[in-house]
Formats: structure tokens, C-alpha cells, sequence
């Protein structure tokens, strides 16, 4: 699983908020996310959102092409 910040990933938790959907604004070991739903922002490791993971939707712009040299 390919992760970018920018990306939108569906969790299997549910945020208290109601949302399932976060933004990544940081990856490495831990990643930084952002509830899509009230913008509370947590760090989380990665193998568990690797395991929480349901959907990678992509970037929040839409644009998915050629995001591996993007901002470069
Ligand atoms: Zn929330």
C-alpha cells in the first residue's frame, strides 16, 4: 500500500465524529492524518493504518498522475 500526503484514506475506525475518511499530511513511521469530517488531527503509526486501511481515494485535488515527481 502506497501512501502520500495529500492522499485520502478510508479507515475502518470510525472517527467520534462521525467520519471515516482522513487526509495524510505526514507519513514516515508515523503518519500525521486529518479527519475529513471535524479536521481533528492525530499521529498514528503506520502499520496501523496499513491494518485500519479499507480505501485510498486518492488526492484531495483529484490529480493522481505522475504524483511521484509532484512538488519536486
Ligand atoms: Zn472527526
Amino acid at each position: 500500500m502506497t501512501y502520500e500526503v495529500g492522499d485520502i484514506v478510508k479507515l475502518k475506525k470510525k472517527h467520534p465524529c462521525g467520519s471515516f475518511e482522513w487526509e495524510v499530511l505526514r507519513v514516515g513511521a508515523d503518519f500525521r492524518l486529518k479527519c475529513c469530517g471535524c479536521g481533528h488531527q492525530i499521529m498514528i503509526a503506520r502499520r496501523q493504518v496499513e491494518k485500519n486501511t479499507k480505501d485510498i481515494k486518492g488526492r484531495k485535488d483529484g490529480k493522481t498522475e505522475g504524483r511521484s515527481d509532484a512538488g519536486k
